[in-house]
């Protein structure tokens, strides 16, 4: 299944390349692996409309094994 697009403008459909701002929310409690879930989110602004979205931008998990994206 493709995953939905996040960097696309919901009132215009234009994609944005980059998010004019990123951060990252990591996960209060580990999954059953015991790893972090470390989720990136941006801020896009429409280059067509000026429209302002919140997208995410990537995911990694932390744990003992190492990174995983
Ligand atoms: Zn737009």
């Amino acid at each position: 299944m493709p995953k939905a697009r996040q960097n696309v403008c919901p009132d215009c459909g234009t994609e944005v390349k980059d998010p004019y701002k990123k951060w990252e929310l990591v996960a209060p409690f580990p999954d059953k692996k015991m790893r972090i879930t470390v989720t990136i989110f941006g801020m896009y602004e429409c280059s067509k409309c000026g429209n302002k979205f919140k997208g995410v931008v990537g995911k990694a998990k932390l744990g003992a094994e190492g990174i995983e994206i």
